[in-house]
């Protein structure tokens, strides 16, 4: 029996998704396959306001995570966490062979531009990282005070995170001034995982040209090369191309703005649904993701229990990542999520809580 995924990504695919993807293969060096290039690449521009390239690479997002720091650490770079996929992204530049510092806010908590600069005032890095949206902890960081901050640090490389808000928030590439955004498909894009997209800078493609030791599959030289005949540097997921490519008319005709307010129309829904429950919220007031929220477990639910009801009925949950596990949850309500969806999980906790509370 299929469960039906209410976890934070991967996130439960529409069939006309999956239909999109049985499109017959094509060869990367083809023609057919730059002509789906050109219009992937090209909404993606749209989507992020974004004169840059938008590369395609054929990884999850922590492949261009580590790609990143490769093509634009020189010096040392500052890893901004607060929570698990930020504060691994630390790990993942070190394993690399990079000087890194680690600058943790608590779980919960967002990355703020203060904290930024102090950082970077000390002079030591040419690179930074951080995650807009903590998909562990449902904390979505000030990106656009943070940018201001970065304005004043012209040669720190600014590299972000956005795995599980691209598509359900408004990202201005150019506005930010972004040396990568990236994001994997599987969470507010509702694609199957295995794709991941970045955007490059201009300043970051010139200083990935000088950096030296930054391999082959991730190198952004290649990428650039390749992209410039709207093609990619080894035989790209063309199946979850044409997907994409699918989902980027989906979303330009539900139109952005009206997609940005759905997703914010679906958090505050949970919110409620989470207090009226009579849990607390994890995130704190005033950055709280759009896309994910995560609920304080209370003493009395067994939510390992709750989980195993509700896989009996049919129903994927989540029950809290890395440290905070079973002492919180998170209920997912990005990409073709509608309230609908919420509805109908709800429904089902309001059946099982019962049963998993003592
Ligand atoms: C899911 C997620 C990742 C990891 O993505 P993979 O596709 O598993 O590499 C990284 N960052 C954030 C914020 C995520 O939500």
């Amino acid at each position: 029996m299929h469960k039906k995924l209410y976890i934070p990504g991967p996130v439960e695919i529409s069939r006309d998704v999956f239909e999109a993807m049985m499109q017959p293969m094509v060869g990367h060096r083809m023609k057919e396959y730059a002509t789906l290039h050109h219009e992937v690449t090209d909404g993606l521009k749209k989507l992020l306001n974004c004169n840059d390239p938008v590369f395609l690479s054929t990884s999850s997002a922590f492949g261009v995570m580590e790609g990143a720091v490769r093509n634009l650490v020189q010096k040392r770079c500052a890893n901004f966490t607060n929570g698990a996929f930020s504060g691994k992204w630390h790990d993942v530049t070190l394993r690399c062979g990079i000087e890194a510092d680690r600058f943790s806010a608590e779980w919960g908590e967002p990355i703020t531009p203060e904290m930024v600069d102090v950082a970077l005032a000390t002079g030591k890095y040419d690179a930074m990282t951080m995650v807009h949206n903590e998909t562990s902890t449902g904390v979505m960081s000030p990106l656009a005070e943070i940018a201001e901050v970065m304005r004043r640090y012209p040669d720190v490389s600014f590299i972000v995170d956005t795995v599980s808000s691209m598509t359900a928030v408004p990202l201005d590439v150019t506005a930010l001034g972004t040396d990568v955004c990236l994001a994997g498909v599987q969470k507010a894009f509702g694609l199957p995982p295995g794709l991941a997209i970045f955007s490059a800078s201009r300043r970051a493609l010139d200083k990935a040209r000088r950096t030296p030791g930054r391999g082959y599959y991730f190198d952004f030289e290649e990428f650039e090369k390749n992209d410039l005949k709207d093609n990619t540097p080894s035989t790209p997921c063309i199946s979850l191309i044409y997907a994409m490519a699918h989902q980027l008319r989906k979303m330009f005709d539900e139109g952005l703005d009206k997609r940005y307010a759905r997703h914010s129309q679906l958090a505050e829904k949970t919110q409620q649904w989470i207090l009226d429950q009579g849990f607390s919220l994890f995130a704190a007031e005033g950055c709280r993701s759009h896309t994910l929220t995560c609920g304080r477990n209370d003493e009395r639910t067994d939510l390992e229990s709750l989980k195993k009801l509700a896989a009996e009925r049919g129903y994927a949950l989540d029950n809290g990542y890395g440290k905070i596990k079973n002492s919180t949850f998170r209920i997912p309500h990005m990409a073709d999520f509608t309230a609908a969806d919420l509805d109908e999980l709800f429904a089902l906790l309001e059946e099982l809580l019962p049963a998993a509370r003592s």
